[in-house]
């Protein structure tokens, strides 16, 4: 390689990761940072787990049982990516490079990206998207189900909309109108 030629290749990855590094990523991706990154805002759950995993199975039609363990729990900003990989690997054949969510049905654990930034930007909860992988968790630990058709996940994404409008929505106060009496 020319010395310009390798001049301007060095340039181009110059370029391409600031590039990278402006572009907004999308759910689940994260950008390299160009400086170090000061701790990312993390989203908190506003229901129990428990309350959730009971309002999904109580909408599948399911009724929990005590000796069928619940899933572990992991936020992204508490578990190393080493673990979600290996998760990911052993149900995906493939290591993601970034964390994601899921469902590990070999190690029963829900893994769930936390950073605040990407529920306020999609519009989404941790609570939602924790009711999603629940009902995964359900299809596979009392259903049987083995992820081989895509009801599995339209179903899930079903369930996690009717979660968000039925317990994440701000609702209307119902005000009763004035009885308005006519005059005789
Ligand atoms: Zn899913």
């Amino acid at each position: 390689m020319s010395r310009s030629l390798r001049t301007i290749v060095v340039l181009a990855a110059v370029s391409l990761i600031a590039a990278t590094a402006d572009a907004p990523d999308p759910v689940g991706r994260t950008a390299v940072p160009a400086v170090a990154a000061a701790p990312r805002a993390v989203a908190e759950l506003q229901y129990d787990p428990q309350f959730i995993l009971e309002a999904v199975a109580n909408r599948m039609g399911v009724t929990l049982r005590p000796d069928v363990p619940p899933p572990v729990i992991r936020l992204e900003s508490r578990t190393p990516l080493e673990r979600l990989q290996a998760a990911a690997e052993r149900q995906w054949g493939f290591r993601p490079e970034v964390f994601t969510t899921m469902y590990a049905t070999a190690t029963n654990e829900v893994y769930l990206i936390d950073e605040a930034r990407l529920y306020k930007r999609y519009g989404y909860t941790l609570d939602d998207s924790l009711a999603h992988e629940l009902v995964h968790y359900i299809q596979a630990r009392y259903l049987g189900d083995r992820f081989t058709i895509e009801w599995s996940e339209a179903e899930a994404v079903a369930i996690q909309r009717w979660f968000r409008r039925q317990f994440l929505t701000p609702r209307l106060v119902a005000v009763k109108p004035p009885r308005v009496t006519l005059a005789p």
